[in-house]
């Protein structure tokens, strides 16, 4: 619903969010095995079933942008910008590089890593074997494809962000993106110096200009044809699922996004009395008081607490 008014009237949608005020927010007291067991009803007692997630789902399942992970694939990166600019794979992504030469090294090796290298996650199949005899829909920020390899449709996913295998115009001329799988390939076995060599560096077909990962970061962010198929998707899902018992299973989100996913369930479950809000987050799964039984808040492992609610649905 919300996502159509973007569509059709060019509001902006972040108007019609609103947050929890933080004094509402509690840490449930209840005993972890209690938690999992009202969480594994809440699911089993649903009709629908929407899942939101966010970058703490990822980093759970193992996409961890940050320590070994990163110093192990980027050392030369960091050698050479400097380990004070470079500390992690988010900090990377910002830093200001000095050619597209130099952007593109690093881009190309960053979305392999993320999004093509990596097979499906046990976290993610884990979550579609729970879900996938619902009637479910997916919505998340994340852009490492994680949703389709572990085998949910893609016609049940809306990737609000961008996928880190499209790139697009740097200005957002045209609405189109573009698969880099192929390029970002060629860029790799051809990087020296963390540079790749200046005829692969891409450019817009329509202006000429340059081009950038498909990712929100800045006003010029593209919302092809695709994108507002899925927002279109989920809307009628949630119209379709208006007045039926419905879990909404927030994963990972923080409150550095808390837009897209976190504020928008609160606010499904404030006004629909059958919505149920199951929320995992490793340090912030704090949820409204006034929501009493309708919410679980479960702290610290997602992983493992994914795993024990899946052998008790079995
Ligand atoms: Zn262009």
């Amino acid at each position: 619903m919300v996502f159509k008014k973007i569509r059709k009237s060019h509001v902006d949608w972040r108007d019609f969010l609103c947050g929890t005020p933080a004094s509402d927010y509690i840490f449930q007291k209840d005993a972890y095995e209690e938690q999992i067991e009202n969480a594994v009803n809440f699911i089993k007692d649903a009709d629908a079933v929407i899942i939101g997630a966010g970058a703490g789902a990822s980093t759970a399942a193992g996409l961890e942008y940050g320590g070994k992970r990163f110093t192990d694939h980027f050392a030369e990166f960091i050698e050479k910008y400097g380990g004070h600019y470079m500390t992690d794979m988010y900090a990377a992504g910002f830093y200001p590089f000095p050619s597209e030469e130099a952007r593109w090294g690093y881009w190309s090796k960053h979305a392999l890593l993320n999004r093509f290298d990596p097979p499906a996650l046990p976290l993610y199949q884990e979550l579609y074997s729970i879900v996938k005899d619902k009637d479910y829909f997916v919505l998340t920020t994340n852009v490492d494809h994680q949703f389709y390899k572990a085998g949910f449709s893609a016609e049940k996913i809306f990737a609000t962000q961008g996928d880190y295998g499209e790139i697009q115009c740097q200005r957002g001329c045209h609405p189109k993106t573009y698969d880099a799988e192929e390029l970002f390939r060629k860029m790799d076995a051809r990087r020296r110096d963390c540079l790749i060599p200046s005829e692969l560096v891409p450019k817009c077909p329509v202006c000429g200009g340059n081009m950038t990962m498909h990712l929100r970061c800045d006003n010029y962010f593209v919302e092809d044809e695709q994108w507002h198929e899925a927002a279109d998707r989920y809307a009628d899902f949630l119209d379709r699922n208006q007045s039926k018992k419905v879990v909404l299973i927030e994963l990972g989100v923080g409150f550095n996004t808390p837009i897209i996913i976190r504020f928008p369930f609160e606010k499904l479950v404030r006004e629909h009395a059958t919505y149920r809000l199951l929320r995992l987050n490793m340090d912030e799964a704090v949820v409204p008081e006034g929501f009493g039984n309708r919410a679980i808040g479960i702290s610290g492992d997602m992983a493992g607490a994914i795993t024990d609610i899946g052998r008790l649905i079995g």
